[in-house]
């Protein structure tokens, strides 16, 4: 006998959970996740950031809906903080001058900022060679605490009667009268109306075994390393630092320092494990731009960062499927993101109020992709 509920979420990572959580308030939500725990893959490899320096309006616009959630989040919701402030700064050498004029246009439409001059730059990031000579620092960042937010969602979702499967890992999926009917590699069945493709890397495969036409989303991997930071650095009160450039990102991490090449290396979805050109990558940028010596790598890992063709994050209702909702597509941003993509879910299927007055549902729905 199969398991009904109103709406099936295959995925229990972040986009996946949130959205569940947020629609457990009008409806019966199961969400199906094949690993044992919530959040192994990319929601739990991430670099943790909320911070305007990446995307474009629309990341961004999405991300300033969300950071009232991260701020305030909702009573009972976590346990813990879901963060804690980070300053962020963005670096440029003087021949990369222009690059950042430009994208400090950008953000400041949304963020306040900082222009730097060499000293300042110095003075908030003493790692920093000489050649850093320009920055544009938002005081105000957030550094996202995964655990917390993930396990909030969960909370939230069961408090308002929804139900996490894990270990489940769907199998088939067919739409007989009415209701999507899913079968798990474990024997088991579920079935609802409504399906929310949430699965991270593997949302074109879910499709796919549902017969909907995949989008052409691509998972990227991105690597991450942690080593020791120089005697005597003040950890606490380094930023998230990052190059105008995809060059490379740094940031503190639990009395260390972690720094990401920024790769983004085509890959089929699976459980990603760091490569050692991008390690070597890591610590090589991490010497070109600091005076950090990498003399000993005290962990790796990697993770799939999942886009759509134009790096928009997908939400809506497939064109050629009745009932199969897509949540695809959240690439380097998906926590950060995660409240107004919950909410605009909740929107497109429930008929709560839109979330993000900047952006539309066209702008975010599938049929933009023909
Ligand atoms: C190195 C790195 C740094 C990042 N830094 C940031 C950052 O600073 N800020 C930020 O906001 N974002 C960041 N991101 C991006 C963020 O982590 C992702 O956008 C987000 O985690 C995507 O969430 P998701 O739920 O779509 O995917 P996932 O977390 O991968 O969840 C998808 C889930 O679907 C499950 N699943 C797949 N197929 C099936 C099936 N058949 N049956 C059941 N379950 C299935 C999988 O097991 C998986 O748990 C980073 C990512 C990486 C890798």
């Amino acid at each position: 006998m199969a398991a009904l509920s109103d709406i099936l979420i295959i995925g229990g990572g972040i986009a996946g959970l949130s959205a569940a959580a947020s629609l457990a308030e009008q409806a019966r939500v199961t969400v199906l996740e094949a690993e044992e725990q919530v959040g192994y893959h990319a929601s739990g490899r991430s670099a943790t950031m909320l911070h305007y320096a990446l995307g474009d309006r629309l990341v961004r616009a999405l991300t300033l809906a969300s950071r009232p959630f991260f701020d305030e989040p909702p009573d009972g919701f976590s346990e813990a903080p879901l963060g804690r402030r980070m300053p962020v700064l963005v670096f440029a050498r003087e021949d990369e001058r222009a690059a950042l004029d430009a994208l400090e246009a950008e953000i400041a439409r949304f963020v306040s900022l900082e222009r730097l001059d060499a000293r300042g730059v110095h003075a908030l990031c003493p790692l920093l060679k000489d050649d850093a000579v320009h920055g544009i620092a938002d005081r105000d960042g957030i550094r996202i605490d995964q655990h917390a937010l993930l396990q909030g969602n969960v909370r939230s979702l069961r408090a308002k009667g929804g139900s996490l499967r894990t270990e489940v890992r769907v199998r088939s999926i067919k739409r007989l009268a009415g209701a999507w009917h899913v079968a798990t590699e474990q024997g088991e069945s579920f079935s609802a109306p409504i399906l929310v493709n949430a699965a991270g890397a593997w949302t074109d495969a879910v499709a796919g075994l549902a017969g909907v036409q995949p989008l052409g989303l691509e998972p990227k991997r991105r690597t991450i390393i942690t080593f020791d930071a120089p005697p005597g650095t003040t950890l606490d009160a380094l930023p998230f630092a990052k190059t105008v450039g995809d060059e490379l990102y740094f940031a503190p991490e639990s009395g260390r320092l972690f720094a990401s090449p920024m790769d983004e290396v085509p890959s089929d979805p699976c459980d990603a494990q760091p490569d050692d050109y991008e390690v070597a990558l890591a610590a090589f940028r991490m010497e070109e731009r600091t005076i950090v010596k990498v003399e000993r790598i005290h962990s790796k890992w990697s993770g799939l960062r999942t886009f759509a063709p134009d790096r928009h994050p997908v939400a809506g209702f497939a064109p050629d499927a009745e009932g199969f909702f897509w949540l695809a597509g959240q690439g380097g941003f998906g926590l950060q993101t995660s409240p107004a993509m919950a909410a605009v879910a909740a929107s497109l299927i429930a008929g709560a109020p839109w979330p993000v007055a900047d952006v539309t549902p066209a702008e975010l729905g599938p049929a933009r992709f023909g």
